[in-house]
């Protein structure tokens, strides 16, 4: 009886050890883009997120161990809209995957099927270090193209991984129902504040003001990626004056006192909003991080 005990542990355990190497091997670049994949792969996956939720997501960081993480990936999910190109391209170079270059199911390009804001007509200038040049690459903050990336995640997975294929649509229907109920509950939310004038520090939640029916009076950055000089900051004062702007949105990682000056300058009320899930404390999944943008919202404005 020993006996056979023990060779039912040692199945059990050689089973458990073969279920662990079959996940997925997922990377995504960034937290967004993560939390997404968690709801679509669930427990078929084992996710890898290189970026923290406090880090630029346009400089972040590029850790050494990053390209063995990247060389060992089944699946890469990265943004897609130029937002890694100041630090992903040499890690995946240095990473030797071929499974993660170009196009296939195992890299998913976020961007895919996404309609994007600000794309430049005619020719693109890059000059002074734009980081926005192709258009803005921050298009998780629309929940309808989380909708658009979810399904996008949804169909590589299923030809990577075929017998799960029934586990990701069902998870898709799921994230895809929830996300829905949340969109009504978000709307009611921040209805009350609708048409309300913010000022960003980067052009981070222009997809989000769009959204849900608020104005972006200005930038703190006179252009995406570029500090501002003390006389962008007098002009931003100047014109915000008698404008009624009523919050000033920046995110963890950037310095407070600039924003903070012009609040009290003006009137306004500086905020500070996570850019990806985790960032500023906020909660790490993906409901959770937009839960938290939108009560951090509707209760500085109620104030
Ligand atoms: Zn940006």
């Amino acid at each position: 009886m020993k006996k056979l005990n023990a060779i039912i542990f040692t199945l059990l355990m050689v089973f458990s050890i073969k279920a662990e190497v079959s996940k997925l091997n997922v990377v995504a670049t960034l937290p967004d883009l993560g939390s997404i994949a968690k709801e679509i792969g669930g427990e078929r996956i084992k996710l890898t997120v290189l970026a923290n939720g406090n880090e630029d997501p346009h400089f972040v960081d590029p850790k050494p161990s990053f390209i063995r993480v990247l060389n060992q990936a089944n699946v890469l999910i990265d943004n897609g809209a130029e937002l890694e190109a100041g630090w992903l391209p040499p890690l995946v170079n240095n990473a030797r995957n071929p499974k993660i270059l170009g196009y296939s199911p195992n890299h998913i390009i976020g961007i895919t099927g996404v309609k994007m804001l600000q794309v430049p007509i005619g020719k693109i200038d890059r000059s002074e270090g734009d980081v926005h040049p192709m258009g803005n690459p921050h298009y998780l903050l629309s929940p309808d193209n989380c909708l658009i990336v979810a399904s996008n995640i949804t169909e590589s997975f299923s030809k990577i991984d075929r017998q799960g294929a029934q586990f990701y649509q069902k998870n898709l229907e799921k994230f895809t129902q929830r996300l829905n109920e949340k969109i009504i509950e978000w709307k009611k939310m921040l209805q009350p504040y609708k048409s309300t004038r913010v000022v960003t520090y980067h052009k981070s939640f222009d997809y989000f003001i769009d959204y849900f029916g608020f104005e972006l009076f200005g930038t703190i950055e006179p252009k995406p990626g570029i500090e501002p000089s003390p006389s962008h900051i007098n002009e931003l004062i100047q014109k915000a004056k008698n404008s009624d702007v009523k919050l000033i949105i920046i995110e963890p990682n950037r310095p407070k006192k600039t924003p903070n000056q012009l609040g009290k300058t003006i009137g306004a009320k500086m905020v500070i909003l996570p850019l990806m899930p985790g960032g500023g404390g906020s909660p790490d999944d993906f409901f959770g991080w937009y839960d938290y943008i939108v009560k951090t919202i509707s209760e500085s404005l109620k104030q």
